[in-house]
């Protein structure tokens, strides 16, 4: 299968509230394994639809030596504690920020069979659920910086943009 196209901010539809998914089964599926493999490609531990192109709520991720997973339209229904810690987006190559995010979450989502899923998170998993579920409600983590910080991530990734669009570095 090919890989799928990374989306790099500010192109559509990364700003925009992605979609609830109706249809679940095997091509969805297909999806979130194509999905899993875009991100491996590119050294990710998650992605969300809009950073492909898709604007729907399905997000995949994967962290380091664990099993792989796919949640369709997943809702954060508790959150307990704060922990600062640092982020990237393969839609936001080469930035880097520090984040605050729950510690502990409840997570509420489908699988690609229309499976319910319920369970609690925490640590880097439980940051990595966040941070791809406000990928589908349109924010991207250097909305959660202080204003001067993330003008300055900002005007970095332009010049890095620019520089991947005239195909002169890689991602
Ligand atoms: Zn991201």
């Amino acid at each position: 299968m090919p890989l799928l196209n990374l989306v790099i901010y500010p192109d559509e539809p990364l700003q925009r509230v992605a979609r609830p998914i109706t249809v679940f089964g095997p091509e969805l599926e297909r999806l979130a394994q194509n999905m899993l493999e875009t991100m491996h490609a590119h050294d990710g531990v998650g992605l969300a639809g809009p950073q492909v192109g898709i604007s729907k709520r399905i997000i995949v991720l994967q962290e380091p030596d664990k099993e792989p997973k796919c949640l369709i339209n997943p809702e954060i229904l508790e959150e307990d504690g704060k922990e600062i810690g640092e982020e990237g987006c393969l839609s936001l190559p080469q930035i880097f920020g520090e984040v605050e995010r729950a510690r502990r979450i409840a997570v509420r989502a489908y699988d690609t069979m229309g499976r319910i899923l319920e369970f609690e998170s925490k640590g880097f998993e439980a940051r990595i659920i966040q941070h791809e579920t406000d990928h589908l409600n349109g924010i991207v983590f250097v909305d959660h910086l202080d204003i001067l910080t993330r003008q300055t991530k900002l005007q970095e990734l332009e010049q890095i943009r620019a520089q991947i669009l005239a195909g002169n570095v890689g991602r």
